[in-house]
């Protein structure tokens, strides 16, 4: 089984249509794929159109990356196979991208105070529903504030720096219970990318099972063994699935589609459990 069950388009932070997406995953000959923009669901409808119009032979679940606030970090969680129609689960994407409009507005307040105006404009143009601080850091680097997207985030967009605003996001527990009330399985995302001691993490994880998670991202490729093999000793004693995904958002060197991804051993794959 090949599958790749995190990507986004550019309804969020992506830069590919899900027509896009789903030709190239199914030139990457992927047999399960999930799309998880963030905190918005708009690309499943029409890459489900699409696999109809190309008669590709994959499988598409329903899939959504939720951002969350927990003691201070921001953590990401995907909701798998879920019922798109469920009304709650659509009341509480409206309201992540009501928060998101805010933030993109005080976002843009700090940089003007910098001497970096009418960014809110020109972020929103590039935005399509979910806005982000992608957006941002690409008109950042458009006009020669910052070398590349990474400075963009080191100097005002990553946490704590001048641009940063303080995200106002729902729980993991909310975030959980509106997955699982759809039916959905709630899988923590990329683990091994918070900037977080060990026992913070033992403490995330603990706390995201106890709300109902039953899955987490526990290998990437461009993730060291070390770092990887904590994350699985944290996730066993939970006795999660397992989820793969490439956390694609746009073709370059270094990622691709289902590229490199497999269920590590003594772990049962995520799709086990829709
Ligand atoms: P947001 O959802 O608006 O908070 O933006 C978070 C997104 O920014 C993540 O999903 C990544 O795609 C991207 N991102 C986060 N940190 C960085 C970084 N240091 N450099 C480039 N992109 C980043
Ligand atoms: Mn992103
Ligand atoms: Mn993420
Ligand atoms: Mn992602």
């Amino acid at each position: 089984m090949r599958a790749d069950l995190h990507s986004h388009s550019h309804f969020s932070d992506g830069t590919l249509s899900p027509e896009q997406l789903v030709l190239r995953a199914s030139q990457m000959q992927l047999d399960l794929f999930a799309i998880t923009d963030h905190d918005c669901i708009d690309a499943i409808a029409p890459a489900h159109a699409a696999i109809e119009q190309h008669k590709l032979g994959m499988r598409l679940i329903s899939g959504v990356e939720l951002s969350t606030k927990w003691h201070g970090f921001e953590i990401h969680i995907l909701g798998l196979n879920f019922d798109t129609n469920n009304a709650a689960l659509r009341q509480a994407l409206l309201e992540q991208q009501d928060k998101r409009q805010q933030r993109a507005a005080k976002i843009a307040r700090k940089l003007a105070h910098l001497a970096i105006d009418n960014l809110l404009e020109k972020a929103t143009a590039l935005s399509t529903t979910s806005i982000s601080r992608v957006h941002f850091a690409k008109v950042l680097v458009a006009q020669n504030k910052c070398k590349d997207m990474q400075a963009a985030f080191t100097k005002y967009l990553g946490k704590n720096k001048s641009a940063y605003v303080t995200p106002d996001w729902f729980s993991i527990e909310d975030a959980v219970q509106v997955v699982k009330d759809a039916g959905g399985v709630a899988c923590l995302a990329h683990p091994f990318h918070y900037d977080m001691k060990t026992k913070w993490l033992r403490r995330l994880f603990e706390d995201f099972a106890n709300a109902g998670g039953q899955a987490s991202e526990l290998t990437h490729p461009r993730v060291s063994p070390t770092k990887l093999q904590v994350i699985q000793e944290i996730a066993t004693e939970h006795q999660f699935y397992a989820s793969i995904g490439s956390d694609f958002h746009a073709p370059n060197r270094w990622t691709e589609l289902g590229r490199k991804l497999a269920v590590p051993n003594n772990f049962s794959p995520v799709w086990e459990a829709f």
